[in-house]
């Protein structure tokens, strides 16, 4: 395991006596009533977890990337649903710290570290995968820029307070042309469609924006104009890490569950543990999880050491492994519980729900291995 410094063993620490505490005993709840958890959302702004990747100067606590990939795990092991506010969170407010003016940072960083939620708008109804074929444009207009366009399935949209959005500034500049916008709630133009009925990760808001003429201040254009499509990239690195860890902590909460059930239930005379079908199960649920475990952790680490080269394909990895891990691991572990691991008594067959969704968003697992196969022959 890799060492940590007090610090970091004390931040962890205090994120496991909340989700004792908090989270776990609500993480049935959130599924079943898939209602966003404000609580959830207090206990992290009480404790400095709402941004804790944010420097002190800004509110944060300036943890690594490591770090805060293991409290997304810790978290995720619970309530990968409550895990996810941390990371859409984190998606909204990086591409402001990394290239954002100072009056940007110093506007919406401390309220992002101490209650208001933010979220990342990229994704449209017709652009995907293919995310330059976003159709939303900004055209400039004296001391502001007019957004057109529709975002759709944003975690976070209809709550978050501040909303970092994608827009083209110059088309036929593709990649070069996209900028990102600094958008806050109650902006008029700025209107709501619906928000999505999920088959897992229930309880985290996914929502359709649409902007009619929403007039942004050119101040709150994040970096130069054409920087959009870079900013984008170098935060869903990050995204996809968070994913991962986010992967890491449910596929170890769902062996957890797998562990201590084989070893309770009794058929044919004694526990289902002394089963070699059921060893064999676990020994593999157990192994992938570590090994998932590990590579993310190595992406954290080069991410931390700015390992520019390397970060993109070992970000796209950790997310496809971990993902495909999680999703292995919590199917196998309803097999392990048998009937009861498909009845909603027991947190497998949510655990299952949610680890689908993983393997979707912040780029399609066939995505990840596209960005990954095509760095492996770059050839340099
Ligand atoms: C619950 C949820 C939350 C989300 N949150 C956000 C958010 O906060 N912000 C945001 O901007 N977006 C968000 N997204 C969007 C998410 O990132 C996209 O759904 C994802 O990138 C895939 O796009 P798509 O759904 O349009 O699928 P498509 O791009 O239409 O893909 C459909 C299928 O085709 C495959 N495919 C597409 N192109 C290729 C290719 N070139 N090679 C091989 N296979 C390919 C895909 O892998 C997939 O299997 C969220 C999505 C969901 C479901």
């Amino acid at each position: 395991m890799i060492p940590l410094n007090d610090e970091q063993e004390m931040v962890l620490n205090t994120v496991r006596d909340v989700v004792r505490d908090r989270i776990a005993p609500r993480a049935a709840e959130i599924d079943s009533k898939d209602e966003f958890p404000w609580d959830i959302v207090e206990v992290y702004a009480q404790n400095g977890l709402l941004a804790p990747l944010l420097p002190e100067q800004y509110g944060g606590i300036g943890a690594e990337y490591l770090l805060f990939a293991m409290i997304i795990e810790e978290i995720s092991k619970a309530s990968p649903s409550a895990a996810l506010i941390l990371i859409a969170q984190a998606d909204g407010f990086l591409p402001i710290h990394s290239r954002g003016s100072d009056i940007l940072k110093e506007t919406y960083l401390p309220r992002l570290a101490s209650g208001s939620l933010s979220a990342f708008a990229a994704t449209e109804p017709g652009a995907g995968s293919d995310i330059l074929s976003m159709k939303t444009r900004a055209v400039p207009n004296g001391d502001h820029y007019v957004l057109d366009g529709r975002k759709c399935f944003i975690t976070n949209g209809s709550i978050a307070d501040v909303i970092t959005v994608f827009a083209y500034t110059n088309p036929a500049r593709k990649a070069k042309g996209m900028s990102a916008f600094v958008v806050e709630k109650g902006s008029a133009g700025l209107a709501y469609g619906k928000n999505e009925d999920k088959m897992g990760m229930r309880g985290s808001v996914n929502s359709e924006l649409i902007f009619e003429a929403l007039a942004v201040p050119v101040q709150n254009r994040v970096g130069e104009e054409g920087e959009g499509f870079a900013n984008m990239m170098e935060t869903l690195d990050g995204s996809r890490l968070f994913a991962a860890s986010q992967a890491v902590g449910l596929a170890q909460g769902a062996v957890d569950e797998a562990v201590g059930y084989a070893r309770e239930r009794v058929q044919f005379g004694g526990p289902i543990a002394s089963l070699q079908a059921i060893q064999f199960m676990v020994a593999d649920m157990v192994a992938y999880t570590e090994a998932a475990r590990m590579l993310t952790y190595r992406a954290a680490r080069l991410l931390d050491e700015g390992k520019k080269r390397q970060i993109t394909r070992f970000c796209a990895m950790a997310k496809f492994v971990a993902s495909d891990t999680a999703m292995k691991v919590t199917t196998d572990a309803v097999q392990v519980l048998g009937g009861y691991g498909y009845m909603k008594d027991f947190p497998v067959e949510r655990m299952m729900r949610d680890a689908k969704l993983i393997q979707l968003y912040t780029g399609t697992n066939q995505i990840m291995r596209l960005v990954a196969g095509r760095d492996i022959f770059r050839g340099d």
